[in-house]
């Protein structure tokens, strides 16, 4: 007898044992059907055991061994199990996270052929007369499966089912498999790369890359500290094609579905479209199921894609290269909350291949490792093609704004139309305004459903919250004191457009946020527009600011950066810092040169100071200076216990009880008391949250590891977030 041992989608910390007979070695990581309760579900075989914690008698069967499907390799499941601990998530949910979609329903075919039944041999073709007994039931299935031949159980309904159990053990039918369609694979052709490449590397380029070559076949972490447009991507083609010269696999992370168009053109100019899959969450769900079997199969030689790519399963991987690895993109915010970046560089550890992070404006967390020699530093101090741009702030101070537009950053738009360039307005808020108020008696317009304010959007005058999509009509009058006199107050990005289309009535202006980039294809073909130059000013959000390249893009203008200055988070700096950079990285990249303005009514805030001075190492230094001073990370490490209810009292009920619980605390641990979530109510729902943090990684996870299991609630639901990103 044998028995497996399985990981199932539940919300349990389990796993499931059943027999199933002709199980042998090769089997660990394979995907099978097996019955749960009433139903059946999708697992993966974890290991197989002679000691079944279920008795001989009960043990209950596989459905269905995948053979037909590669296994999830050694090296996944450690990265799965790495997770599961790491984020303290049920294993079963987490292992479900690697598996596309399309291979999480237990009827999916791509799982092989289904259980099916048809007439016994030895069955004579049933009599046409319907019986009036409670063999009907029976009768019919005999009728249907002597028209059809076979018939898969997954389309059976459930009267039908227990009919065909009764005619089973009758032998009046027999199990069978179902004939279904095999699901096509794309041919491969022969992986060809383009004739070499014509652009010459600069020394420092070379440099980064004889350092990481150095590595391939061993783990190492890089960090690349490389400011925009040092050539990073021309680094990450020239390390793919060494990785595929010595017949391995490449996976490269990117944190945006919107960046996946503009690399998957360069991958496949370089490299040829066979070898290459990209996987991101837009694609629909049988394509994705054909591109993540590819990419297992080891028939495809790069993979590139946003963080849930990191599960994919390389047989052959090689290279690990995680672009833009500040990005909080990178962290999923539910259910399995991890950090692809750091997954990254577990799975490259497990598969003793190099990793490779990229950006900017590192990570204060890298940067530390990297200053610490955990990491090795690599850097790109220089532009490859062009010179870096400059930096200057335009202080709002005393300085009449029109439509939040200083006049400075007007003129600069008016040089650059002049010079037939392209421009980019970057203000970090869609909508027209994000606040309607009366002047009156200081009422904003609030969402009923959450704590936040209703953002005004001009198309069809309606109040949006960007929190729980609620939508109203804007009010005519103030509800609180009647004044018909309500304003608008703030910019967002529609009312710049406006403001924009106003003052250059002929200039061609294209607003970019997620209110316009909705439809499919939309940010695809505003991407080619503005390559075509059929764009001259940009207005957008931060899906504009990162890692994109447009040649003719040579002038940037910043509104409302001073918003980050008033963020109570601790990382509200860093991330501003990193984002200031980075949109004014968009800037005068291709040998035009580059110009950026940034409005603020703090022109002397060390954060404009560093941007100004494009000072990352200053800026780095200073803040984790701070951190280690007053005990944020990366000096320590932190989780924290989200929790949500109907009511406030039952959230604070349970963050109180979990405190309690905790009792008594290693030392080595602090346990902040219960407090609202930044947002306290969204959609109609209260939250809170309780914040641990230890300057030892090992004392926080021992400690998780006992206190989770003695947290319960039905009226509450929690998780614990480990390296929260979002406080
Ligand atoms: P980053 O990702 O570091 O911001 P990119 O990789 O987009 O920068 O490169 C910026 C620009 O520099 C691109 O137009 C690219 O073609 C060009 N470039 C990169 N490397 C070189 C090189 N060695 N010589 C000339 N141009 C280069
Ligand atoms: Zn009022
Ligand atoms: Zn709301």
């Amino acid at each position: 007898m044998a028995y497996v041992r399985v990981a199932l989608d539940v919300p349990l910390e389990r796993v499931f044992d059943y027999r199933c007979d002709d199980a042998g070695p090769d089997d660990v990581g394979r995907l099978v059907v097996v019955p749960f309760g009433r139903g059946r579900k999708v697992g993966v075989v974890l290991a197989l055991t002679d000691h079944p914690d279920v008795s001989e008698d009960r043990i209950r069967p596989v459905h269905r061994l995948a053979r037909n499907l590669p296994v999830l390799p050694g090296p996944t499941l450690d990265l799965l199990r790495f997770c599961h601990r790491y984020y303290h998530h049920p294993l079963g949910a987490t292992v479900a996270n690697a598996l596309p979609t399309a291979l999480r329903r237990p009827d999916s075919p791509a799982l092989g052929p289904r259980p099916a039944y048809r007439l016994s041999s030895g069955a004579s073709a049933p009599s046409r007369v319907v019986p009036s007994s409670r063999a009907f039931a029976q009768h019919a299935l005999m009728v249907r499966l002597a028209d059809a031949g076979t018939i898969a159980a997954g389309d059976l309904a459930p009267a039908a089912l227990r009919a065909a159990r009764v005619l089973l053990k009758a032998g009046w039918i027999e199990q069978c498999a179902a004939i279904d369609a095999e699901p096509a694979l794309p041919v491969l052709d022969a992986a060809h790369a383009q004739p070499a490449p014509t652009l010459e590397l600069t020394s420092s380029q070379q440099q980064v890359i004889e350092s990481v070559r150095a590595t391939f076949g061993t783990f190492r972490c890089h960090l690349l500290h490389g400011v925009t447009g040092s050539g990073k991507t021309e680094v990450y083609l020239r390390l793919i094609e060494a990785a595929l010269a010595r017949g391995q696999q490449a996976l490269l992370l990117v944190p945006e579905i919107n960046l996946t168009p503009q690399l998957e053109a360069a991958l496949e100019q370089r490299f040829g479209a066979a070898s290459l899959v990209t996987l991101h969450s837009g694609i629909a769900e049988g394509e994705r199921l054909q591109r993540w079997l590819r990419a297992v199969r080891g028939q495809a030689a790069i993979v590139a894609g946003t963080r849930l790519a990191v599960f994919t399963p390389l047989p052959r991987l090689g290279l690990v290269i995680v672009d833009e690895e500040h990005d909080s993109s990178y962290k999923q915010q539910e259910g399995l909350r991890y950090n692809a970046r750091d997954a990254a560089i577990f799975l490259a550890k497990a598969r003793a291949v190099p990793v490779l992070l990229g950006s900017a404006t590192p990570s204060l967390e890298s940067f530390a490792a990297a200053r610490s020699g955990r990491y090795a530093l690599l850097e790109l101090p220089t532009r490859a093609a062009s010179r870096p741009p400059q930096i200057r702030t335009i202080t709002t101070h005393g300085v009449k704004l029109r439509e939040g537009l200083a006049p400075a950053v007007v003129d600069a738009l008016a040089a650059a139309l002049q010079r037939g360039e392209q421009s980019l307005v970057f203000i970090n808020r869609r909508g027209f305004a994000p606040t309607l108020f009366c002047h009156e008696c200081g009422w904003v317009a609030p969402c009923p459903r959450c704590s936040a304010r209703l953002t005004f959007h001009a198309r069809g005058e309606r109040l949006r919250c960007h929190h729980c999509g609620h939508e109203e009509a804007v009010a005519r009058s103030c509800p609180s004191c009647g004044n018909q006199d309500l304003r608008a107050l703030g910019e967002g990005t529609q009312r710049i457009e406006r403001a924009l289309q106003t003052r250059f009535p002929t200039a061609r202006i294209s607003r970019v946020d997620r209110d316009t980039t909705q439809r499919k294809h939309a940010f695809a073909d505003l991407r080619r527009e503005i390559g075509d130059n059929q764009v001259d000013i940009l207005v957008g959000t931060q899906m504009l600011a990162k890692g994109h390249d447009f040649p003719r893009l040579t002038t940037v203008g910043v509104l409302g950066g001073d918003l980050a200055l008033l963020a109570a988070d601790f990382r509200a700096e860093e991330r501003s810092f990193a984002l200031l950079l980075q949109v004014a990285g968009r800037a005068g990249r291709a040998g035009l040169p580059g110009h950026v303005l940034i409005q603020t009514a703090f022109p002397d805030h060390p954060l404009y100071r560093a941007v100004v001075a494009q000072d990352y190492d200053g800026f780095a230094a200073t803040q984790l200076a701070l951190r280690s001073a007053s005990g944020f990370p990366p000096s320590l490490y932190q989780a924290l216990l989200r929790a949500e209810a109907a009511t406030e009292a039952q959230v604070f009920a349970f963050l109180d009880a979990a405190k309690q619980a905790a009792a008594p605390i290693d030392p080595a641990l602090t346990l902040y008391d219960p407090a609202p979530a930044r947002i306290a109510r969204v959609a109609g729902r209260w939250r809170g949250q309780l914040l641990l943090q230890s300057a030892v990684r090992a004392a926080l996870h021992g400690f998780l590891d006992v206190w989770l299991p003695k947290l319960a609630s039905n009226r509450v639901r929690w998780s614990i977030d480990v390296d929260p990103f979002d406080m």
